[in-house]
Formats: C-alpha cells, sequence, structure tokens
C-alpha cells in the first residue's frame, strides 16, 4: 500500500515540443506493460476512494488499478468498462487533474496516480488482444428508439440500448459519427481512428447509423416519434457566444467550431475550399486567440500546428481562474503560445479584414453570486496587437431546439437546454434528451454518463410498458 512512498510518479513520454508541433499526432506515447504496472502500484488503496467519487461515470478505479499492477489486464478491463462506454476515449481526454487525478488522496507531495495513463493503457491493450467485443443480443425485444446525435451521449445510450436487445438508429446531421469528438477535439488530443473504432464495433453489434440526416430539416421530429417507440435528444450546444464589440464583423474573425471543424476535416482528407484557399487556415498568421476554456487550448494548438507565424490568447481572468485544464496550458506554452492573463478584447480595427485588437487590461474583483470570481476594467490601460487571424472560443449556448425541431411543446429551461425529469424524459412523452443539450457545453464524461444513464430510463419505461400489455 506504500508503494507510492518510494516509486515516483511517471506519465507516459510526451513527445517534445518542436517535434510535435510539427503534426497533428497524438502527443503522449503509451506505457508499456511494466510501466503501467508499476504506475498503477502507486494506488495506496484507500478506505475511501475520492478517485471514484469524482468521476462522473463512478468509475471503480482503485480496483482496476490494483488488476493492472497485477497484470491482470482482462480483469482490470471488464470492470473499467462496466461502467464506461469509451474508457479509451476517458483515459485521453478527461480533465484527469481535475477529476479523479485531481483528488487522489497521495496527491500532496507524492504526486497523484497516473490514472488516465493506465486507463487507456487496460483499454488499448484489451482492443490488442481481442477482448472488445461487439455486443451479441440473444433475444430481441422488438422495441425501437432513435437517437438523434452521434456525439458521445448518444453513442453511449445506443451502445447500452442494443446491449439490452433494442432496434437502435441514430441519426446525425453530419457525415460521420462522432460528435465533437470528431469536429470538436482536435487529431493530437483524441486520434479520430479511436472514435472510428468504436462507430465499427457498434455497427457490428447491430447499431444503425443514419448519417446526413438534420433532424427539423431533412426528417421531423414527429417522423422519427412514428418511426420510434422512444427518441433520445442528444444535439449538443453549438449556439457560439458573441463579443459584441466594435469591429466584431471584420473579416478574418473566426467562431471557434469553423476553425476547429474546417482543420479536423482536412486532417480527415476532406476537401475544403476556406482552408485551401488560406482564409481559414492560420499558416503565417498572426494570430489572436480569445478564451480560456478547452476550446480556446484547441484552437491555439490547432493555429501553432498550422504553421502560425505567432500565436496569442487572450483571457480576461488570470491563470488560477481559467477554465480550461491546466494540463493543456502548460502543452500550449511549450509549443510556444504566448497567454496574457486579465486581457480581453476592447476592439477590433482593420479595413475590410481585422488588422489589430485592441486589448483591455483587467483586475479580478470580487466572487459573483456563484463565488466565480469576476474581473472589471483598469480604466486607461489598454495596448494594441497586430492579428491577421482572430478566432472567438467564449465557450456556447443550447440553440433553439423546440424552434428548430418545430416541437414549441419541448419544455427549455432558462438556460435554453431541454428539460427533462428524472427519468431523463422532456415535456414530450417517450421524448427523452442527454448531454450537453441538458447540461449545458460540458465534458465528454459527463455526456457517457448521461448517455447510459438515459438508456437505462428509456429501457426501464420500455420493458414496464411491454409487462403491462403482456
Ligand atoms: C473544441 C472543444 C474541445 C473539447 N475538449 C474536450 C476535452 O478535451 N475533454 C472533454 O471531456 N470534453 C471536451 N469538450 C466537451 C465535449 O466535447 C462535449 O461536452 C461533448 O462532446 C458533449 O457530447 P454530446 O453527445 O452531448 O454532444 P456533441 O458531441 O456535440 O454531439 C451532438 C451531435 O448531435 C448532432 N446534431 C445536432 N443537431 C442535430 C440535428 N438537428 N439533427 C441531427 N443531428 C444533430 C451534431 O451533429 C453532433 O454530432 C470539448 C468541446 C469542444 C467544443
Amino acid at each position: 500500500m506504500l508503494r507510492f512512498t518510494t516509486t515516483e510518479q511517471a506519465y507516459p513520454q510526451t513527445r517534445d515540443a518542436s517535434a510535435r508541433k510539427l503534426d497533428f499526432n497524438e502527443i503522449s506515447s503509451p506505457f508499456n506493460a511494466a510501466d503501467a504496472a508499476t504506475q498503477a502500484s502507486r494506488c495506496s488503496q484507500c478506505g475511501v476512494p475520492f478517485c471514484q467519487i469524482h468521476c462522473p461515470l463512478s468509475n471503480n478505479i482503485p480496483d482496476w488499478l490494483k488488476l493492472a499492477a497485477a497484470g491482470r489486464l482482462q480483469e482490470a478491463y471488464a470492470i473499467s468498462s462496466a461502467t464506461n462506454s469509451f474508457p479509451e476515449i476517458c483515459g485521453r481526454i478527461c480533465p484527469q487533474d481535475k477529476l479523479c487525478e485531481g483528488n487522489c488522496v497521495i496527491e500532496k507531495g507524492f504526486g497523484s496516480v497516473t490514472i488516465g495513463a493506465v486507463e487507456k493503457h487496460i483499454t488499448e491493450t484489451a482492443f490488442a488482444e481481442g477482448w472488445v467485443k461487439p455486443v451479441k443480443v440473444t433475444r430481441e425485444t422488438g422495441r425501437s428508439i432513435g437517437i438523434i446525435g452521434s456525439g458521445p451521449a448518444g453513442l453511449a445510450a445506443a451502445d447500452m440500448l442494443r446491449r439490452q436487445g433494442h432496434s437502435v438508429t441514430v441519426y446525425d446531421r453530419y457525415d460521420r459519427a462522432g460528435g465533437l469528438m470528431i469536429y470538436g477535439i482536435p487529431n493530437f488530443k483524441l486520434d479520430k481512428n479511436i472514435v472510428a473504432r468504436r462507430e465499427k464495433l457498434l455497427k457490428a453489434g447491430g447499431v444503425k447509423f443514419q448519417l446526413n440526416t438534420q433532424v427539423g430539416v431533412t426528417i421531423t421530429l414527429d417522423a422519427l416519434r412514428a418511426r420510434h417507440d422512444a427518441v433520445l435528444i442528444a444535439t449538443g450546444v453549438y449556439k457560439a457566444r458573441e463579443l459584441g464589440i466594435a469591429g466584431d464583423n471584420l473579416q478574418h474573425i473566426f467562431p471557434a467550431m469553423e476553425y476547429l471543424t474546417a482543420s479536423n476535416r482536412k486532417g480527415l482528407g476532406d476537401a475544403v475550399p476556406a482552408f485551401d484557399s488560406g482564409v481559414l487556415n492560420a499558416h503565417g498568421k498572426r494570430v489572436v486567440v480569445i478564451g480560456g476554456g478547452d476550446t480556446a487550448m484547441d484552437c491555439v494548438r490547432t493555429a501553432v500546428r498550422q504553421g502560425a507565424a505567432s500565436v496569442t490568447c487572450l483571457y480576461r481572468r488570470d491563470r488560477a481562474n481559467m477554465p480550461g485544464s491546466a494540463r493543456e496550458v502548460k502543452h500550449a506554452e511549450a509549443e510556444g503560445v504566448v497567454f496574457e492573463w486579465l486581457a480581453s478584447p476592447q476592439q477590433f480595427t482593420g479595413d475590410a479584414a481585422v488588422k489589430a485588437v485592441t486589448v483591455q487590461r483587467m483586475r479580478l474583483s470580487a466572487a459573483d453570486e456563484a463565488g466565480r470570481i469576476s474581473v472589471e476594467a483598469i480604466e486607461g490601460d489598454t495596448t494594441t496587437r497586430e492579428a491577421d487571424m482572430v478566432i472567438k472560443a467564449l465557450g456556447y449556448d443550447a440553440d433553439d431546439v423546440p424552434a428548430l425541431f418545430g416541437a414549441p411543446e419541448l419544455r427549455v429551461s432558462s438556460y435554453g437546454t431541454l428539460a427533462i425529469d428524472r427519468q431523463f424524459m422532456t415535456s414530450l412523452p417517450n421524448v427523452y434528451a442527454a448531454g450537453d443539450i441538458v447540461r449545458g457545453a460540458s465534458l465528454v464524461v459527463w455526456a457517457i454518463k448521461d448517455g447510459r444513464d438515459a438508456a437505462m430510463a428509456i429501457h426501464a419505461r420500455l420493458m414496464s410498458e411491454v409487462q403491462r400489455v403482456a
């Protein structure tokens, strides 16, 4: 139990910044078997596992660490996959520093157990050894569920519902399944083949995909309700927040998702005219990214890889109060990104296209009602940054789903997200919702949790109806 006192914390090797910024490949090499076992053995098997408590999926982390330390990886995979539909994805992109690892009780002075890297090792070994198999349904229930949205919430729900023997069809407006895991999060954090591998498994298990299908445009919600016994809405949140400052409408100022989607599509081999013409490509440009969350970190690091002349990130609070993962900031700094803390854009200037950003210096002030530290402008303290391209990464709000789906009866919260009851049902009978469209912009791990829980609620409801009829 006290191995952590003699064995130092070690993460898998990260490629040198000068090499990794030349491509979009993942930056960490995997653990080898011996290192994974050694690092897993640092778990103190404490009585109250805070790592598990702070994992949205309540992953039984101490148990699979113990098994991994003993080299019993097949059993470790069985335990880790019992609570998580996509552990290899969480192992790569969960902000472990804020969740499991951040709450590891040995952290003080010794460095937490490197949980995410061990989770990735267990799951990649499981794939390599052929332990990850498509679902084999022994008895079909004859019930059918339509899932709108193929992000982590929709895919996790599809996985769980198919396991119960239901017929499942996933609809997505895009040409590829995966949601933000494909078109938002860059390849250097999550290789697209990892997501495609799961889609393939789901298909092999009988989940049907109907892509290029935008509900509300290609097909109506009513038509889906008539086609399926239940419908799950897992459409995420995509309405980009705006700055509303002078010059906001100049050319070469882009919302983050437009920029990241173009880059991801390019990486996937698609023709992207706006990228190829140079408009949505940071190559050779002075790039300014605005925001301090994960999306902003992905934008700055993408711009570096596209060969930007310089990349500056403006964030209105300080480093300690930024919402993004501290680990990502460290990676970005190593790759040459300059962070300007307590800096907020006041206006953009240029002729037709942006040429400069006027930056207002800020200072921290009292916390707001939610306990979040506020900022205020330091009057008269402004500077100018030249810029050829500006990317806005200010966060997302929910789209107006009732209007988009032609379903005004769908109730929403005061934030515009879909309102659900404890069984994940919306105000429309047999229409459920899960993921960011309920929670607001969040994390993949929460989307997986919501998708799984919504699936089990749908299953319970459908099965109780079957019993009533019988
Ligand atoms: C740039 C970026 C980086 C991020 N990085 C991380 C990270 O490192 N770690 C982390 O944990 N989280 C990260 N997140 C957050 C995470 O990606 C989301 O919380 C998560 O993907 C939400 O899952 P979801 O299934 O609810 O929605 P989404 O992943 O958004 O999927 C929704 C799907 O619904 C589809 N859809 C929408 N409307 C319709 C319609 N009308 N008809 C049919 N289909 C529709 C969309 O095309 C999409 O495929 C990041 C987010 C962004 C934007």
